[in-house]
């Protein structure tokens, strides 16, 4: 057995312990690359101000004598590059807090929490999750497009800003329901009508409309053998999909899924190829088994129609 200490993990070479754990691992059903969950909220945290717009924007809506302001707008002019998230978990922050009375430290944890609100512009709160664009799937790639449109439109406005706009609300009431219409879907349909999601997120904050846009590509641990068939969340019976897939196979078996969409079955196939290379990098410790045991578990989960080639394994 490799010996590891943990401290490795944060420095190169990266060392994981679980599949779930890896940046970029291919989508075991569509291909696409994932990404994990703690990617998505590092997306999230890009699209705040820094610190010093963040406080000029605060300044406008909070009591600007307090003592826990005055805190707070000295650390920020202290590293004005930092966001305000970035600037209270530094030490000389926590030392300032702790000096403060029950009341101030209140009042402080106030201002932070509204501070780490406040987003960039739609324009450019876009521009630092473009990469994804291309990525997630068709009906949230029209949801991006349509908001690109609109943050051209309305500069000086955050997406959580537009979409409270009533003519936006309206506007995109008529195009849901025009394509419920023209394509004959069922009024609560999702999955066809892009156009919802301006509704459902009219009261999300910033951060969340950005989670909801690329979250589709969260790495998600798929049971191999079902969940309701007594099958276990250990890795040996599990391989990595995207949310948006993990969420349209279900209870679906593979043969019918293979069915429906053939390229399962390669893309299933470029996943543990990626899973091995880290094997034999010594990148994934004690998956040493993984290969052979996940062979064996989708031959006979699929009925025989995966059959996963692992011979680029180490011996
Ligand atoms: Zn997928």
């Amino acid at each position: 057995m490799k010996m590891v200490s943990f401290s490795s993990s944060q420095t190169n070479p990266k060392v994981y312990h679980s599949l779930q754990e890896i940046d970029g691992l291919s989508c075991a059903r569509c291909g696409r690359k994932t990404i994990t969950h703690k990617k998505i909220q590092e997306e999230r945290h890009k699209i705040e101000l820094d610190a010093k717009q963040a406080i000029d924007k605060l300044s406008q809506k909070e009591n600007i004598d307090s003592v826990a302001f005055h805190l707070l707008k000295k650390l920020s002019e202290d590293s004005p590059q930092k966001t305000v998230r970035e600037i209270v978990a530094q030490e000389n922050a926590q030392a300032a807090l702790s000096q403060l009375c029950e009341e101030d430290k209140k009042e402080f944890r106030h201002l932070v929490k509204n501070a780490t609100k406040m987003a960039l512009p739609a324009h450019l709160a876009l521009k630092k999750i473009e990469e994804y664009k291309t990525l997630i799937n068709p009906n949230k790639q029209i949801v991006f497009e349509e908001l690109e449109v609109l943050a051209q439109k309305n500069k000086d406005k955050t997406l959580s800003e537009i979409l409270k706009m009533p003519e936006v609300q309206e506007e995109y009431k008529a195009k849901a329901k025009h394509c419920i219409t023209t394509n004959n879907l069922s009024p609560r349909c999702r999955r066809n009508n892009p156009f919802r999601f301006f509704a459902q997120n009219k009261n999300e904050d910033d951060k969340t409309i950005v989670e909801k846009l690329i979250s589709g590509l969260e790495n998600t641990f798929e049971h191999v053998k079902r969940n309701s068939n007594n099958g276990q969340r250990v890795q040996s019976n599990g391989i990595t999909l995207c949310f948006d897939c993990n969420n349209y196979i279900k209870e679906r078996k593979y043969p019918d899924v293979i069915d429906e969409f053939p390229q399962m079955r390669e893309n299933t196939q470029k996943q543990i190829d990626e899973v091995i290379e880290y094997i034999n990098d010594g990148e994934l410790i004690n998956h040493e088994n993984y290969p052979t045991e996940i062979k064996q578990r989708l031959y006979d989960e699929s009925e025989h129609i995966i059959n996963i080639d692992i011979s680029k394994m180490k011996k």
